[in-house]
């Protein structure tokens, strides 16, 4: 099969995509704009059926193939962050505080590309194609209410595609990781509760700060003495809460953090530990411990036999040596609960390009990609659904 081509002016057009959605950034669950401009720029594609709403602000644009076959789902996710953007080009957000800082604006623009080169080949697909406009990856979610709305099926889908832009590969290149990809995340949140009174008399009261430093430190062993040398975990602080004056005993101290795992066995002590070394360092000092623990998404675990097609549709379009066995990723994602329901393959899609200085971390105020990627990953999304449906 020859290599597939992205016409020049699709190619533009995916770029001024992109920064459009780069320009109005929303946050989760309030992606009105955003799923709006989705509607409007696939109204009237012959084959589509689009449908708007799912799951507050999700889209499912379902492409009827010219034959018969299977339905493969492609997701997409939509949101933004909370980040207020520092980057000075002309596409910044206009969103004070809010940016695309991951890249979700990408995927929507590709995305798009992608059913536009599709919809124009639809009588060579032996099956359909469910596109998935997810809502609120960062947070809190929006795969699993789409789910329970029910876009798995009308029609039935079989198995699943996703992607992220990433810029821990350079532009060019493709990541695939078969199994565990992404980590399982939760987030906890230890309130203790000490018992406050004057910085001069310590004696007569319980230091929630002297506890809370203690529980920190004690809660670094769950990782380096608990879990296998051979496993892959990690527990972080990332908030830390307390006091009001420098004369005063505090009376609470609040932590917040977050702990990342893969395997199910590992994803059930982290808890176990996080709560018993808490619970007993607050009694140890006399101190209340009120926990909150939750997990937040599951691990993210490719199929192999869905990776081997992928990585075969990426070697089509960017040459065996630029897929790459990726590392998997600490980071979370909720395409995990797609890739519950049916077997699939999330990959990555290098952007980094330090010589064009583009070599910043995904969440940066100054996040930026290079969009010489768009067209890479789009080739490699519209290759990989033609290969599937090639039936
Ligand atoms: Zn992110
Ligand atoms: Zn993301």
């Amino acid at each position: 099969m020859p290599t597939l081509e992205l016409p020049a002016a699709l190619a533009a057009e995916i770029v001024e995509l992109r920064r459009d959605f780069h320009r109005h950034p929303e946050l989760g669950f309030q992606e009105e704009r955003t799923a709006r401009r989705v509607a409007e720029l696939l109204a009237g594609i012959d084959g589509l059926t689009v449908t708007s709403g799912i799951a507050k602000t999700g889209l499912v644009a379902l492409l009827a193939g010219g034959k018969p076959g299977p339905t493969l789902l492609v997701r997409a996710d939509m949101d933004g962050l909370p980040i207020h953007e520092l980057n000075q080009h002309d596409y910044r957000s206009c969103h004070d505080g809010v940016m695309h800082a991951c890249g979700h604006d990408a995927h929507m623009a590709m995305q798009i590309g992608a059913i536009k080169l599709l919809a124009a080949r639809r009588g060579e697909l032996a099956g359909n194609v469910k596109f998935i406009f997810q809502p609120a990856e960062e947070g809190p979610g929006g795969a699993k209410p789409m789910i329970e709305a029910g876009v798995m099926e009308n029609p039935h889908v079989e198995a699943a595609i996703g992607f992220h832009i990433w810029n821990n590969l350079p532009v060019g290149q493709i990541g695939i990781t078969e199994g565990p990809c992404m980590a399982n995340t939760d987030v906890f949140e230890i309130r203790i509760e000490g018992k406050g009174g004057h910085g001069a008399m310590p004696h007569l009261s319980v230091d929630s700060v002297v506890v809370a430093a203690h529980v920190i430190t004690a809660l670094q062993t769950v990782v380096s003495r608990n879990v296998s040398p051979l496993e892959r975990a990690v527990v972080t602080i990332g908030k830390v809460e307390a006091g009001d004056r420098h004369n005063i005993i505090a009376h609470t101290a609040r932590l917040n953090g977050t702990a990342r795992s893969f395997s199910d066995e590992v994803g059930q002590l982290l808890p176990e530990r996080v709560t018993a070394i808490a619970t007993h360092v607050c009694e140890a000092f006399g101190a209340k411990c009120h926990m909150h623990y939750s997990n937040v998404y599951p691990a993210v675990v490719n199929d192999a036999a869905m990776c081997r097609r992928v990585w075969a549709s990426a070697e089509k379009v960017v040459g065996a040596q630029n897929v790459i066995a990726a590392q998997p990723s600490m980071g979370g994602e909720d395409m995990s609960f797609f890739l519950q329901a049916v077997p699939g393959c999330f990959f990555f899609i290098g952007s980094k390009n330090p010589a064009k200085g583009i070599d910043v971390p995904h969440h940066h105020p100054e996040f930026e990609i290079d969009e010489d990627s768009l067209a890479v990953g789009t080739r490699v999304i519209v290759q990989a659904v033609l290969d599937y449906l090639a039936g």
